[in-house]
């Protein structure tokens, strides 16, 4: 099976424990106003910057290209990170990808959640980690900033925090948007209803509008980008759920 990839990044240490590779799959599903990878939405190879971006793997090609870095991983407690676009919607390749690893790294997923119960559970089955980004509560407000109903992303939340497997919860500070009192009370309260105890904060990436106009898209988010998010950590707080700040 092929799929296709936008980006690959050694050595990050933002995408799960320890060093890691992280393969960014191309495509997504979500229209976030405030992604910073128009380059990554769409499903097809296209043309950035003179450069052609999206490049067609085979799985056991990937993956051997990614255990060349085993033994930093094995050395840092890393692995291989899979985000993307979105990596669900590339579900019967990056299942492949995970079950090729197996027993050789750990496995990373960095995913909004937006799939079926019955493929987020499958991919579920071949992690070792989940990175899981919650961006807005509010199903009206969700669809109005990114453009699907949130309704499976939630079911799929509750799937995550029982099933076991280790993961961590994040959320984009999108100011005015996301970061509201009322937004992140929500957020709160959810990770609590699921025992969930720790977060990770991303502020809004001020150069996200960078790439728009070099892959022939407008960047007009309905937010003042320039306002600072408000992480309100007191919130999570209070809720005693520990935070970081990436
Ligand atoms: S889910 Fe990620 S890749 Fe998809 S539109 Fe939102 S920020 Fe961009």
């Amino acid at each position: 099976m092929e799929g296709i990839v936008f980006s690959i990044e050694e050595f990050s240490v933002y995408d799960g424990p320890g060093i890691r590779s992280t393969v960014f799959l191309k495509g997504c599903p979500m229209a976030c106003e405030w992604c910073h990878n128009p380059e990554g939405q769409s499903f097809d190879a296209m043309n950035f910057d003179g450069r052609t971006i999206g490049k067609k793997y085979s799985a056991s090609e990937l993956c051997s290209n990614l255990l060349k870095n085993a033994d930093v991983f094995s050395f840092s407690g890393g692995g291989v990170t899979f985000s993307g676009g979105e990596p669900l919607a590339q579900s019967d390749f990056l299942i492949e990808c995970l079950q090729a690893l197996s027993g050789k790294v750990n496995r990373a997923v960095q995913t909004s959640g937006f799939a079926s119960e019955k493929v987020f559970s499958s991919v579920l089955r071949h992690c070792d980690y989940v990175l899981y980004d919650l961006k807005l509560i509010d199903d009206d407000l969700h669809q109005k900033h990114v453009g699907v109903s949130n309704k499976t992303i939630l079911k799929n939340y509750n799937t995550l925090a029982n099933s076991g497997v280790d993961f961590i919860t994040r959320v984009p500070l999108i100011p005015t948007v996301t970061d509201t009192v009322e937004n992140l009370t929500r957020i709160a309260e959810l990770m609590i209803q699921n025992n969930v105890r720790k977060v990770e904060l991303l502020p809004y990436n001020k150069m996200a509008g960078g790439k728009y106009r070099l892959v022939g898209k407008n960047y007009s988010p309905s937010f003042d980008e320039n306002v600072e998010p408000n992480p309100r950590i007191e919130i999570f707080e209070k809720h005693g759920i520990a935070v970081k700040i990436l």
